[in-house]
Order: structure tokens, then sequence, then C-alpha cells
């Protein structure tokens, strides 16, 4: 490998001494049964070193695309390296919808599921409560099938695996028939009328996103995404004490509105609506570090007095907070695992030593939740302490030492968290 990978932020360089692109999946069987360290890339964008791999890494964009409705049964299969944005043109074109989608409509779908990347919406789960299924190759090279409804109990365990039972080649994926959205965004939401009606207001709309630089007072931006069919969608009038914005907004102070996707209520098919930035400009606001943690969502209130108290700490380094809901899954370890959750996530300048104390203080305020970070980004918690808050752990550890008994698919931030059983 001439010159070394990083991931899309930049603040990780990737160890791998070998990068692959196998262009048929016998090609992938081959270098995971002739490589003793081999780990999966997606499209890199996440924040930490969770894709990294001390041997061999291996981007499976190269596979042959597929993408394959099953009308029937209201599913998709689609090759594990395509983007949701590759996907969603043609789901839509045919009729169907996903459920949900992230921010951003650039990631890879098995990278996005493998940590359990999710949008909001009190009702919608993360990305990866979506699979139905999944192929992957495994530690020997072999190609194993797994599926919800085959495979029981152990499908909850595969699906946000974090890269380390195998390397997915493809997924299937539930669909829903096509939907349209209409976004508001609506400014200076008083403190004190989301503390008294956060439940309300994250199910106002079908996903609800909140935008605040923990500077004190209101929060900055609400956006509502709300089903276009929807009896009685919002007119754009004042609510909750916010005010409908005039014009189209970024949620970054400064940065051009031109690359989000269309707000002021115009009605729009689902995927230009639900992520927040444009496939066609580079999203959010490009030189940042992100992190962002789940807490059961009856703790919410709770949870945002605790971030108030160290505001001061974290205001200077905050590029934007966003405050999402997420349904409960049966994933293990899913961050939404067996909870409705609230995730407050944090988009920081690139100041990775500035950053890694006020995430520890982050961290402290909200042990006591027993806030999940999300896998894919910047963290600082202890590995026990992040154990501690997944149940079932035990079973993962075991389910690595049947798909990988040599630990091929391990790196030291998997080991660490979640070592092998
Ligand atoms: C600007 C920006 C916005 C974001 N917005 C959101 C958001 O709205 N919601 C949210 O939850 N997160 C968000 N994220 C985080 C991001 O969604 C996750 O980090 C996601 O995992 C990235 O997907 P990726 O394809 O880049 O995976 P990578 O970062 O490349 O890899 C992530 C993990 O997936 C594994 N993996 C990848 N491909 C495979 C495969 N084929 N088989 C097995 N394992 C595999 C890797 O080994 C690694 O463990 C955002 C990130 C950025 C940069």
């Amino acid at each position: 490998m001439t010159g070394r990978l990083t991931n899309w932020a930049g603040n990780v360089t990737f160890s791998a001494e070998r990068f692959h692109r196998p262009a048929s999946v016998g090609e992938l069987q081959r270098i995971v049964a002739g490589s003793s360290r081999v780990r999966a890339i997606g499209t890199g964008h996440s924040f930490n070193r969770i894709a990294d791999s001390p041997g061999d890494l291996v981007s499976v964009a190269g596979l042959p695309r597929i993408i394959q409705i099953d009308a029937a049964r209201a599913t998709v299969t689609v090759s594990a390296g395509l983007r949701y944005g590759e996907l969603a043109g043609p789901l839509n074109e045919a009729g169907w919808a996903l459920r949900n989608l992230g921010s951003l409509p650039h990631i890879s779908i098995a990278g996005a599921c493998a940590t359990g990347t999710h949008g909001s919406g009190d009702a919608n789960g993360n990305l990866a409560a979506a699979v139905t299924a999944l192929q992957m190759v495994t530690a020997g090279g072999d190609v194993v099938t797994l599926s919800r409804d085959g495979d029981g109990e152990r499908f909850g365990g595969v699906v946000v695996a974090l890269g380390a039972l195998g390397i997915v080649t493809s997924l299937t994926l539930d669909l829903v028939p096509a939907f349209g959205i209409r976004q508001y965004v609506y400014e200076g939401l008083p403190r004190d009328q989301l503390d008294e009606h956060l439940a309300d207001i994250f199910a106002s709309a079908y996903s609800v996103s909140l935008f605040t630089g923990w500077r004190g007072g209101a929060i900055s931006q609400v956006w509502r995404k709300c089903l276009a069919a929807a009896v009685g969608s919002p007119a754009p009038a004042p609510w909750l004490g916010a005010r409908p914005a005039d014009g189209p907004r970024h949620p970054v102070p400064g940065m051009p509105a031109a690359y989000c996707t269309q707000q002021l209520g115009v009605p729009g098919p689902w995927h230009e609506r639900l992520p927040h930035f444009r496939p066609e400009f580079t999203p959010s606001s490009g030189e940042e570090l992100q992190s962002e943690y789940l807490v059961p969502r009856e703790h919410a209130v709770e949870a945002l007095a605790a971030i108030d108290r160290i505001r001061n700490r974290v205001a200077p380094l905050l590029r934007i907070s966003e405050i999402r809901t997420v349904a409960a899954d049966d994933l293990w370890l899913s961050p939404s695992y067996q909870r409705p959750s609230v995730a407050i996530h944090f988009t920081w300048v690139k100041d990775p030593e500035a950053v890694q104390p006020v995430l520890a203080a982050i961290e402290d305020q909200l042990a006591p939740l027993r806030a999940r970070p999300h896998w894919g980004k910047l963290f600082a918690a202890s590995p026990a302490a992040v154990r501690g808050r997944y149940p079932r752990l035990p079973d993962f550890q075991r389910l690595r030492s049947h798909y990988d008994p040599v630990g091929k698919f391990g790196n030291e931030l998997v080991d660490c968290y979640v070592p092998a059983g």
C-alpha cells in the first residue's frame, strides 16, 4: 500500500499494511482465508479506530452491485458496500422506501449497520433494525447466511457486530411503501418549553432533531420532518415559543443552507428529506470530530440538565450538538438495545487533545444514566464501563469465538471493548 489511508475526518490514519478491493465474493474468501488479521472498511466515516486492522483491510465496494427488491416480502437485498444514497433513488422509483436514514446519505450500508447508526423518530429504530438477513465471509473463508426468521436470537448478535464476526457481503433490509416528507425548521425553542414538553416535541413529527450550541438559553433549531400525507401537517406558525424559519437553514452557524435538504415545508420524497445533507455536497462542516451518547428516553430531561451543568466546557469546542430519539431494538450491541433512547450528539472542532477531557467530563455526567457511546464516534469511557451497559455482551463474546476462533477480525478497539469470550 503506498501512502496511508485515513478516515473521512482525517483524524485517524489506518495502520493496516495491505488494502484490498476484491471484485468477487470468491476473491474475498481467498483474502480472508489467507490472512491472519483482516477487517472490513466501509466508507471510513467513523471517527475512531473501529475500522482499523493490524494486517489487511478490505473494502467490499468493488463487489458486484446488487439491488434486488422482493415485493412480496417487502425487502431489498443489497451489496454491502453500497451507500444509502445509491440505494434510495432506485428504491423510490420502484415505489419503496427505507423507514429511516441517518443525517447523511454518503455512508455504506454495512458500515452503518455495523455500528448501530441511526436517524431520528420516536417510532424509528436504528438503520440496523431494518436488517432481516445478511451474508458474511467468516474466518475460514466460508460464506455464511443468517436471517431474522431462520436464526432466532443469534441474529440479534450478528447485525451490529463492529466488523468482529466476519466481512459482510450483502444485507436484506425491510421496506415500506414510498412516502413523502415536509421538513420544517423552527428557531429559538425556549429551554423551559423543551423540559416541559420534551415528549410532545419529539412526538410532533415522523423525525425530529434539535440543535443547540449549549450556550444557555434557547434551542437554536428544531427540524421537524413530517409525513407529507399526515392530516394536520404543521402550518408555519409560532410553536411552543419557537418561530418558523423564514428561509432555509444549516444547523451549524455560518454554514451555507444550500448543503442541506429542502425545508420550508416543500413536500418531497423520503430520501430527499430524511437526511439533513444533500448527497452532492460535503456533509456537515467537514473539519470536525463527533461523539454521541444514547441514554434511556425516560432520562432525557435529566441528561440534558447534566450537559447543561458543564456547558462552559462544552460550548467553546463545539460546532453544534444534535438531540434525536431512537426506538428500542433487540440487537445485542446496539446502543439502543431494549431502550427507547434519546441520542445526544456533539460535532466538535477538530482538536482531539482539547476534546478528549471534555468527553470524560460528559461521560461522568451521564454515567448515572448508563449512557452508551456511539461505536463509530469518539468516546473516553473505560472498557469496563462500556461492557457493563450491554447485558448481552457475554453472548456476543461467544459468537466471536464461534465465527472467529483465532481472533482474525479483531483490532485494538474491538478487542479492548468486546474481547472474544
Ligand atoms: C458527517 C457525518 C455524519 C454522521 N451522521 C450520523 C448520523 O446521522 N447518525 C449516526 O448514528 N451516525 C452518524 N455518523 C457516524 C457514521 O454513520 C458511522 O460511523 C458509520 O459506521 C460509518 O459508516 P462507514 O460505512 O463509513 O463505516 P466505517 O467507518 O468504514 O466502518 C465502521 C465499522 O463498520 C465495519 N464494517 C464496514 N463494512 C463492513 C463489512 N462489509 N462487513 C463487516 N463490517 C463492516 C468496520 O469494520 C467498522 O467496524 C456520521 C458520520 C459523519 C462523518
